[in-house]
């Protein structure tokens, strides 16, 4: 009976296995995971297989780097780059000139000196 409980463990490291590797690629790590815990061995091979989104990646990053916010004046959408926000407090909408206040969250001008 031990087996069963061997096989079963295997096949969740399976899952574990490919959802690591899934995400590793910018492929659904939840999917996989399920898939891995299905097929298995299979399901690692194919994983490993499989080539990572790679043409895709570039705008995926640029996706993910930057957010999106709405004017609350003309409800335009304006794309801020992750890196520059962290350098900016106020954003001017390039539509009507608004401009909206950043919080970071850290506002308490605990910046040290040097
Ligand atoms: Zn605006």
């Amino acid at each position: 009976m031990d087996y069963i409980i061997i096989i079963s463990i295997g096949w969740l490291v399976c899952g574990a296995i490919c959802a690591f590797v899934a995400s590793a690629k910018n492929r659904t790590a939840l999917g996989w995971f399920f898939t891995g815990c299905l097929f298995g061995l299979l399901a690692v091979i194919i994983i490993f297989a499989l080539s990572p989104l790679d043409s895709d990646d570039d705008l995926m990053e640029e996706n993910d780097e930057s957010i999106s916010f709405v004017c609350n004046e003309c409800r335009q959408q304006i794309l801020i780059d992750k890196k520059d926000l962290k350098n900016i407090d106020t954003i001017v909408c390039s539509n009507c000139g608004n401009e909206i206040q950043l919080n970071h969250g850290n506002k308490n001008n605990n910046q040290k000196r040097h």
